[in-house]
């Protein structure tokens, strides 16, 4: 392993300075639980880490009448366990919950969740130089590619491997980047970027910015959230596939649905038709299996992965017909 130095910053103009002088050399660690392993098994090499670990104010989440601020330090078991996390936004915690083990989940952080580098065994290996990593090819297009994409992937076929971002999504949160001269926000859906609009990374952030916090919008009275994954290994995995739902029903209709699918994208992955499918339907007429079959009607699955298409219309199916029953 290649030594490299380590800055504990205490402010955040501190953490995004050290971050922007030393890029694209540089990286931030939250928890650690997947840059380490990321640099052990040599598939990054930095010259720096900047730990967020020490900032004052992100550790805190905040339940007001608008909304959650959750801190990007906030680890994922407190998000898991938070009393007005379960009780108003269920999607998120069940999300959290799912996460790894519960070790990972007591030093994974929130914002490391978001911006942890992707899963697919090829980008891992320090064997393969993928367009991921610069190279010329994509090792997964023809073989090998049972756990990758089947929605919204051209080139590159990994899929995001958060949870939460998942959740967070289903639930319009909004991510705040903080950098040296300030703050900026954005929908979540516009955070990530698939490999087509920039193959080397998975957000927008730039050198020296980090994610400080997310917000999320109280939701109205008749909504609600539910976040199903299908895993390979019950123990503790990353999502096969997985889906959020979050619907708001009045007088039994649904007046606002959002549907997110996860693990069959390089992005967490909105289905704005079934969401307009599912908006001003009775709850009693709603048709779970074709609302299912609806959310996969793009999918172009690889070679070994069309087991995915008929997962995800199941979990879709699965996740609707438990809210609609709630
Ligand atoms: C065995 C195992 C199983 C797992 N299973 C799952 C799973 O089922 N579901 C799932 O969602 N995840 C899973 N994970 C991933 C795990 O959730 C992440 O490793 C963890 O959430 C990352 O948080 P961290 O604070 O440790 O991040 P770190 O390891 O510190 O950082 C991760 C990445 O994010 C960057 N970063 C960290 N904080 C910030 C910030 N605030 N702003 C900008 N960039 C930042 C770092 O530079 C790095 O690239 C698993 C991990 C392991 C090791
Ligand atoms: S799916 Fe992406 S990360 Fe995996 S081998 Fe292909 S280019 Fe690399």
């Amino acid at each position: 392993m290649k030594p490299f130095k380590f800055e504990q910053a205490t402010t955040a103009v501190q953490a995004s300075q050290t971050h922007a002088d030393a890029a694209p050399n540089a990286r931030f660690i939250s928890g650690g639980t997947d840059i380490l392993g990321e640099i052990k098994e040599s598939v990054l090499e930095v010259n720096i880490l900047v730990s967020l670990a020490g900032l004052s104010g992100a550790s805190e989440i905040i339940s007001s009448d608008l909304g959650l601020e959750i801190g990007a330090l906030v680890t994922l078991a407190r998000i898991a366990s938070d009393q007005s996390i379960v009780e108003t936004y269920p999607a998120l915690a069940q999300a959290a919950e799912s996460v790894a083990t519960p070790q990972i989940r007591n030093v994974g952080t929130l914002g490391g969740n978001l911006c942890q580098r992707p899963r697919c065994w090829y980008y891992r290996s320090p064997l393969f130089d993928c367009l991921k990593k610069g190279g010329e090819t994509c090792f997964a297009s023809d073989e090998g590619n049972k756990y990758h994409a089947i929605l919204g992937a051209e080139n590159c076929h990994i899929v995001h491997p958060s949870d939460v971002a998942v959740a967070l999504l289903a639930l319009d949160a909004t991510v705040v980047v903080s950098n040296a001269s300030g703050d900026r926000q954005m929908p979540i859906g516009d955070f990530f970027v698939s490999p087509d609009v920039n193959m080397l990374a998975e957000n927008v952030l730039e050198p020296g910015e980090f994610v400080s916090k997310v917000k999320i919008p109280k939701p109205s009275s008749g909504t609600r959230s539910v976040y199903l994954k299908a895993k390979e290994r019950q123990a503790y995995d990353f999502a096969l596939s997985s889906v959020a739902v979050s619907l708001e029903v009045r007088d039994e209709t649904i007046t606002q649905a959002h549907v997110v699918l996860g693990g069959v994208a390089p992005v967490p992955y909105s289905v704005p038709q079934v969401d307009s499918e599912l908006t001003g339907q009775k709850i009693r007429e709603v048709d779970v299996q074709a609302i299912g079959q609806l959310a996969v009607k793009d999918a172009q699955p690889l070679s070994d992965n069309s087991y995915k298409v008929r997962l995800t219309a199941s979990m879709v199916a699965r996740a609707v017909s438990r809210l609609i029953s709630e």
